[in-house]
């Protein structure tokens, strides 16, 4: 639809002239939190074992086998899965130095602002009972967000950011000017009545060089396999790459291309 037209459905949106919008009816948004918390109780109800808690302390890769040791425990595994999020580097660095994985951490902004102003039928534009979850393609940056399901409309920055690490990163969220002054600027230009600043958090995207996922087998064990580098739009794929990942390691046949996704697409950049 034009600019205008968005307008007039969407009236807390404004869009240049020049810009045009789609809108996906089936699109809609994860609460993240109780994803987690189902897909742990499905997990359990499968008979997983969760075990939760610090880092690995000593890990033994032999033909077949794999040895932890964690938390004063000796953990002993026919496979490993490593899904690190931005902690992946980190770990692979130091455990398995010779798998050349280009991950990044990059430290990024999002925040929830309040509407300040109600629409026609009073009710505030960016309700989510009537204003969608929304991406846009700016001249200097790509910014998204969800309607306010009750503690403001959310925004974040899906370009740009940070480099940093896990373990030293400043996880203050005033800790730079720039962390919520983007996130307004963009605001007063495409959602000019969110303006009422609630609470900001600081998150990690862990990117790789091209922005697609490293899903692969480690080059010499193939019961050690690893999910990382989701580049900032990995959650929505978390089942499917679990399935992926496991049937990695079990040697069971996997119904998808998985070239786009192997380690060894940057093998040449490094020789
Ligand atoms: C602000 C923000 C917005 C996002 N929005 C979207 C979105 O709209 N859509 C989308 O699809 N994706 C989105 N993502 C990306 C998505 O969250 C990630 O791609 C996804 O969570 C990656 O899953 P993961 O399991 O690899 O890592 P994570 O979810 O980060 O899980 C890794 C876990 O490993 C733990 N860990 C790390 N290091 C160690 C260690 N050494 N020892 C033990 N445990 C360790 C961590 O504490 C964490 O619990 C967003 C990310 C951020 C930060």
């Amino acid at each position: 639809m034009t600019a205008a037209e968005a307008a007039e459905r969407w009236p807390g949106l404004r869009l240049p002239d020049e810009y045009a919008a789609l809108f996906d009816p089936l699109g809609g948004v994860l609460f993240s939190e109780r994803c987690l918390e189902a897909l742990k109780a499905a997990s359990l109800r499968q008979g997983a074992t969760l075990l939760i808690g610090g880092p690995v302390r000593e890990l033994q890769v032999r033909p077949g086998e794999v040895v932890l040791e964690w938390e004063g425990r000796r953990l002993v595994a026919e496979n490993l899965v490593i899904t690190l999020g931005a902690g992946a580097g980190t770990f692979l660095r130091r455990w398995f130095p010779e798998w050349r994985i280009p991950v990044q951490p990059i430290r990024k902004t999002v925040a929830w602002f309040r509407c300040s102003h109600r629409g026609p039928s009073d009710a505030p534009y960016y309700r989510a009972d009537g204003f969608p979850g929304y991406l846009v393609e700016t001249d200097e940056g790509t910014y998204y967000g969800f309607p306010d399901f009750g503690e403001g409309v959310k925004v974040g920055r899906h370009d740009g950011g940070e480099p940093c690490d896990m373990e030293s990163v400043n996880r203050n969220f005033h800790a730079r000017p720039q962390d919520q002054q983007v996130l307004r600027d963009f605001l007063g230009r495409f959602l000019p009545y969110a303006n009422e600043f609630q609470r900001g958090s600081v998150c990690l995207y862990t990117m790789t060089p091209d922005e697609h996922f490293v899903v692969d087998t480690h080059p010499e064990y193939a019961h050690v396999a690893v999910g990382a580098g989701f580049s900032g739009h990995g959650f929505k794929f978390a089942i499917v790459m679990g399935d992926i990942l496991a049937r990695m390691v079990e040697h069971e046949e996997i119904p998808y291309d998985l070239s786009p996704f192997r380690a060894s697409r940057w093998a040449s950049d490094s020789q």
